[in-house]
């Protein structure tokens, strides 16, 4: 038994960081965290653009930290170097590099957990993968021809270029905002009100509107992506048509259902996890942390949360 874990952590983000810090705190023996990525915390590596701000209470959702790792408001870079700290102080046992396909429960209840690097086993299981994986992509088609500018985060932009930001939420302000210091940009939103933000982006963005900063296009839907001459033109459903240097999508992302699927987990109509109360799957003893316990929304601070309530629940049984 000397090589089963306690617990298995599949995924290093906040949830599954959450998850490894309570455990340590609350007595677990064995924790094992495995992360598909060179580097703990993938999306908030590749999601968040530099030195931006780092809301404890995102989208609006206040929540109050009730476990033991105490995150507050600050920059990724702050956000990251606080997850680096906790991870070196607790001496987790982690993988990079690590990415798990398979999970299967033998004959005596012990989790085969399947992965990049091996074969791994453990009593108890969390699911933390997020959603970012896959990133929400519009129904209607993107020419091959111009999705070097077609994009789902900030890595490919400069400057002075003329862009188009899709969406409403946190994300796509933020975004909006901080690529119009430096280029020429538009927001749309298929809605007429920007609802969703939290108080301080919606503040943001109206005064990026006003001053000019950035251009709102609200209320209208985009129709289809054309090639025109090697960049990006956007045929909107009102009629109207405009040409952009590049194109990005904060739109969410989608729940990894082969993954689910491929832990045996049951899902519902839609694809996503059935979670009990406890934040445990179809699955006895595989629980569920994080962006994926929900449909849309999550934050850090609620997937720390998880991470403390599934290992009480551990604890408890
Ligand atoms: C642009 C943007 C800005 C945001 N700003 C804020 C903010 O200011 N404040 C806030 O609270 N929230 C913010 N959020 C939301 C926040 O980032 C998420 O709610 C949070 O990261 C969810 O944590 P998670 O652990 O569930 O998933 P993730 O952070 O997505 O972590 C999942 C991890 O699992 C890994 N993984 C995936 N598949 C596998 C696999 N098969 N095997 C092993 N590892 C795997 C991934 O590489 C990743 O590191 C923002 C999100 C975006 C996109």
């Amino acid at each position: 038994m000397d090589s089963v874990y306690d617990i298995a952590i599949i995924g290093g983000g906040p949830g599954g960081i959450g998850s490894a810090i309570e455990a340590k705190v609350l007595g677990l023996d064995k924790i094992l965290l495995l992360e598909k990525s060179n580097n703990h915390s993938d999306t908030i590596r590749k999601f968040y653009k530099d030195n931006k701000r780092v809301d404890k209470d995102w989208q609006g959702q206040i929540v109050e930290i009730e476990g033991n790792v105490p995150f507050t408001d600050g920059t990724k870079e702050s956000t990251l170097d606080f997850f680096d700290e906790l991870i070196d102080k607790h001496g987790i046992d982690y993988h990079f590099n690590c990415e798990v396909d398979k999970i299967e429960k033998d004959d005596e209840g012990i989790f085969n957990i399947r992965s990049s690097k091996g074969n791994f086993k453990a009593k108890n299981i969390v699911i933390a993968i997020g959603r970012m994986g896959k990133p929400n992509k519009p129904s209607y088609k993107i020419p091959a021809s111009i999705r070097g500018r077609v994009n789902f985060n900030l890595d490919k932009c400069s400057k002075d270029e003329n862009i188009l930001i899709v969406g409403g939420g946190d994300s796509a302000t933020e975004y909006a905002v901080e690529l119009g210091k430096s280029n020429s940009v538009t927001l749309n939103y298929r809605r007429d009100n920007l609802t969703r933000p939290n108080p301080t982006n919606k503040k943001l963005i109206q005064e990026a509107f006003d001053s000019g900063l950035v251009k709102p296009k609200l209320g209208v839907d985009i129709e289809s992506l054309e090639d025109e001459d090697g960049v990006v033109k956007v045929n909107f459903k009102d009629g109207s048509s405009e040409v952009y240097d590049r194109v990005i999508y904060a739109i969410g992302g989608t729940t990894p259902v082969d993954f689910l699927k491929s832990a045996n987990l049951d899902l519902d109509s839609k694809g996503e996890p059935i979670i009990k109360d406890n934040l445990e799957s179809s699955v006895d003893r595989i629980y569920i942390a994080g962006d994926i316990a929900f449909k849309s929304g999550g934050s850090i601070a609620i997937a720390l949360n998880h991470g403390y309530k599934i290992v009480k629940d551990i604890i408890n049984r």
